[in-house]
């Protein structure tokens, strides 16, 4: 047993991993941690919520051994640092993990202050609420921290319609599906250099040198790597998911019309790793309709590509021909929030980062500091975040009752003060408003 100092092992199945595959005892552990600001509200109702799928699911045969880690306010009050290496050390050890929102500093200011994430130029008290345990040295994000340090590279949203939710696409019922994103390369990867810097003019030299093209010499200059291993290891996750969840289709996408060697490449590798790893169970839209006569054998996946462009164009006008879809980075980015708006809005959208061991699965709000300690707010993203890390467990008995629970209760009108509000302007009369807490009851009660 690893020792560690803060971070106490509760009695439970440690998760291991056997040849790529997660070996979940009925008890396992899994790290939680708590999030700033509404993180304090919404993630005990979200353990709650676990607790009563997983014992109704499995009669009382399984249940989940919750290990707190202190990241954010709860990291600086026990080990005064928001991102202490102990934390990072547990969630390796217990491969899987919950989070809440984090806050992130944005501004100049050299301090911000945990509960209310007002920023200023001192330690000490925070200006805005008064206390004077929160103010911590800025730092940089704890979500980018968490990824980094850990190698999640599949960003991983899932996006589906819950009845009842005032959402503006005409076919929103018939969404529902993946995406996966990857997560360390593209222009995300921080190779982005200053106009007039050292770099940015060696870079328009070497280019001019080399190819004879002219880049202005006032350009500030990012680099977008797209690598053969950064874009297997994503595709591979996208198809295993697919092939473990009876999905019938991965879409890649990408915008290699124009960027030939970096997004084209992302396409030509993806079916590389289809072809090479999945062979048996893919088939591709030229063998679809060169073949098959347009039919897909049952247990296959279409594996094809799309346009990045044009796939914003069909989440929208036919969203149903879709159900896992890869994309490298800044695609991806902008894809999951159009997807998630045709739905509804961000506040159900459940997400994780995972890695080929590791999984942090999180409510992909922000902390909504105003809203803190008032037992108001929606816990709908990290509830179905959960539902998602069951899956991941392979306990997808007790992901179906949270969905089921959950679509019953946003279709009876009991919901939280958000969906209340857009409920009540689309002329609903029959919406009950009901607290984050009341909302994780109405939806176990309905499982
Ligand atoms: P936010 O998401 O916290 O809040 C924006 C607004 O959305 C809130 O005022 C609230 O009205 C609404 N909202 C958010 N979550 C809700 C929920 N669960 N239920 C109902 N309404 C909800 O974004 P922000 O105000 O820009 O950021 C606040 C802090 O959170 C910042 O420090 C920011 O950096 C951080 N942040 C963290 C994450 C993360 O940890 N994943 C994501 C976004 C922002």
């Amino acid at each position: 047993m690893v020792d560690f100092k803060e971070v106490k092992i509760p009695e439970g199945d440690l998760i291991t991993v056997t040849n790529g595959k997660l070996q979940v005892g009925d008890h396992p552990i899994i790290g939680f941690l708590r999030g700033d600001g509404i993180g304090l509200d919404i993630t005990p109702v979200m353990q709650a919520t676990v607790d009563k799928a997983v014992a109704k699911a499995f009669g009382g045969r399984r249940s989940i051994a919750w290990c707190p880690l202190y990241f954010g306010l709860e990291g600086l009050h026990h080990y005064g640092t928001v991102f202490p290496d102990e934390g990072i050390a547990a969630i390796k050890h217990l491969k899987v993990a919950i989070k809440g929102p984090f806050t992130t500093p944005i501004g100049e200011e050299t301090h911000v202050c945990l509960y209310c994430a007002h920023q200023q130029y001192h330690s000490g008290r925070c200006d805005n609420c008064g206390r004077d345990d929160g103010v911590s040295p800025r730092y940089r994000s704890i979500n980018v921290g968490l990824r980094q340090s850990m190698d999640l590279y599949a960003c991983v949203r899932p996006v589906r319609y819950f009845e009842g939710v005032p959402a503006p696409n005409k076919y929103a019922d018939k969404v529902n599906f993946i995406i996966f994103r990857e997560n360390t390369e593209d222009v995300y990867a921080g190779h982005d250099f200053q106009k007039g810097s050292e770099v940015a003019l060696a870079i328009i030299d070497l280019i001019r040198e080399k190819t004879g093209r002219e880049i202005r010499s006032d350009s500030g200059i990012g680099v977008k790597p797209i690598s053969v291993f950064g874009t297997k290891r994503l595709v591979r996750k996208a198809l295993q998911w697919a092939v473990d969840q009876g999905l019938s289709s991965v879409t890649l996408v990408h915008k290699g019309n124009i960027m030939k060697f970096t997004e084209g490449s992302f396409a030509k590798w993806g079916y590389e790793v289809a072809r090479e790893e999945f062979g048996a169970r893919i088939v591709t839209e030229k063998q679809l309709w060169e073949e098959l006569d347009g039919q897909l054998p049952a247990g296959k996946i279409l594996v094809r590509d799309r346009i990045a462009d044009s796939i914003f164009q069909q989440i929208q006008t036919r969203p149903d021909e879709y159900s896992v879809l890869a994309l490298p980075n800044l695609n991806g980015d902008y894809l999951s929030d159009a997807a998630i708006a045709l739905v509804g809005g961000l506040g159900l959208g459940p997400g994780a980062n995972i890695g080929d061991e590791i999984a942090v699965f999180e409510a992909t709000h922000g902390t909504a500091p105003k809203y803190t300690g008032q037992d108001k707010v929606n816990p709908g993203s990290i509830i179905l975040s959960a539902a998602m890390m069951l899956e991941h467990l392979g306990w997808n008995e007790a992901a179906e009752l949270i969905i089921q629970g959950m679509s019953a209760a946003i279709r009876d009108g009991k919901v939280t003060y958000d969906l209340a509000r857009l409920m009540h302007r689309e002329g609903r009369t029959d919406v009950e408003e009901l607290s984050c807490s009341g909302f994780g009851e109405a939806v176990a009660a309905r499982m």
